[in-house]
């Protein structure tokens, strides 16, 4: 019987998985694929993030490997207005004051590196879970090849479609947008064409999030387009998609492409008895704003350090329904709110008149006044809960 069976080896369940055996508790990791996933998706690791990192040993790596940067330009198209900011009133609360920038398979490839080492933590690509049941005392999964595997414990981190989640009977309660996203990694100097590091450009037609996300000149460029569109032509309208927003022209080399329905949707639980759901599995929002990942990595740094009291110290379970009702709170009033309001006003540009003057507002006085701008800033932080067990 294993202490803990990780389902899903995206960035969350890495992530909890290390938490988990660098306390000395017993890890299985079980992932579906033969690989880390490498489609181009979660590129922003907030500064808020960091501290988390930091505990878990791997921030410095995750500095050196992705792309530190603290820089921002809001740009409105249809204006030509441009407001420009920086994080370093951060340094007010964070020695961090800045953000990585970094493929989401990158962060998970640290973790399974770090995991790889220790002696109580293993990894098994190519296992999928098909089936889970629970009793009192422990949790039995059943594996596509028909195998059987026993724990005390099990984390469903097998993102959106999670078949954790739907093994336990729990709904995943929301809606899914009428519009797609396409996100795309490329080779092309968008500084050529008056960009900053991060740029969320505002337009209700061509709206965009382009982020500078590795050292060696590779770009995140993501935009949307209706999902009426056929999805098997979406790579065929990148070329259309870069002429709005390559303006200088210029060469661009598309590393990797990917088109992705977006939801708002929530789980009607976290935990079912010995079995928790974190990250997608739990939740799902529309990227903008970066407030996923960032959301399900602080599901993790907090669910570890609870897991491992419960286990190792004999805790009180209750600790993991309150872990459970407090993550969930989050999403529901913090992460997918504003993650609407920021998808409304990057790509829809809020309907325009005075909607969109309001929110433009917003950023001006996050640009000019610096104790706005760390209030505003702070909203990342405030997607993070401390773990129950160490309270
Ligand atoms: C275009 C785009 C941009 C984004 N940008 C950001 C961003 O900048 N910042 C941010 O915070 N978020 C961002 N997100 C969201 C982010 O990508 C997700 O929140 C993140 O992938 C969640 O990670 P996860 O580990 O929970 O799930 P996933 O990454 O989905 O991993 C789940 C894993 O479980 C495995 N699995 C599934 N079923 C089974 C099974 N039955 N058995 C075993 N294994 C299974 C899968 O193969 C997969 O490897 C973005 C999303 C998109 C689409």
């Amino acid at each position: 019987m294993h202490d803990v069976i990780i389902v899903g080896g995206g960035p969350t369940g890495f992530v909890t998985a290390l938490g988990l055996a660098q306390s000395g508790v017993e890890v299985l990791l079980v992932e579906a694929e033969d690989a880390i996933n490498d489609a181009p998706r979660a590129a922003v690791y907030h500064w808020s993030m960091l501290d988390g990192l930091e505990r878990l040993g791997i921030r410095e790596e995750a500095e050196r490997i992705g792309f530190p940067k603290d820089d921002y330009l809001w740009w409105v198209r249809e204006t030509g207005e441009r407001i420009e900011y920086d994080l370093k009133v951060l340094s007010r609360v964070t020695r961090f004051n800045y953000n990585i920038n970094m493929g989401q398979d990158k962060l998970a490839a640290i973790a399974r590196a770090r995991l790889e080492a220790l002696p109580n933590a293993e990894i098994r690509f190519g296992t999928r879970l098909e089936r889970l049941e629970q009793d009192e005392s422990c949790v039995t999964l059943t594996l596509a090849n028909g195998e059987q595997l026993k724990a005390r414990y099990v984390v469903g981190a097998d993102g959106a479609g999670s078949t954790v989640r739907q093994q336990l009977g729990l709904t995943f309660d929301g809606f899914t947008w009428p519009e797609r996203f396409v996100a795309t990694n490329v080779y092309h100097d968008f500084t050529q064409d008056d960009y900053w590091q991060s740029n969320m450009v505002i337009d209700a037609k061509w709206g965009a999030v382009i982020v500078k996300i590795a050292r060696d000149g590779l770009w995140r460029c993501t935009y949307m387009e209706d999902a009426a569109l056929p999805i098997e032509s979406y790579a065929e309208r990148i070329p259309e998609a870069y002429r709005h927003f390559m303006h200088n022209g210029g060469e661009y080399r598309l590393d990797a492409a990917s088109p992705y329905v977006m939801h708002q949707r929530c789980a009607s639980s976290f935990r079912k008895g010995r079995v928790l759901l974190a990250g997608d599995s739990a939740h799902v929002t529309n990227p903008t704003g970066g407030f996923g990942l960032t959301t399900g990595l602080f599901d993790a740094y907090a669910l570890w350090p609870t897991l491992a009291a419960v286990i190792r110290d004999s805790a009180d379970e209750a600790l993991l329904d309150i872990w459970a009702e407090e993550r969930r709170a989050i999403f529901l009033d913090k992460t997918s709110p504003q993650a609407c309001v920021y998808k409304d006003f990057v790509f829809h540009a809020c309907g325009g008149g005075e909607k969109l003057e309001a929110a433009v507002e917003g950023m001006r006085a996050m640009a000019r006044d610096p104790e706005v701008r760390l209030e505003r800033l702070m909203f990342t932080k405030g997607l993070e809960t401390t773990s129950p067990a160490e309270r």
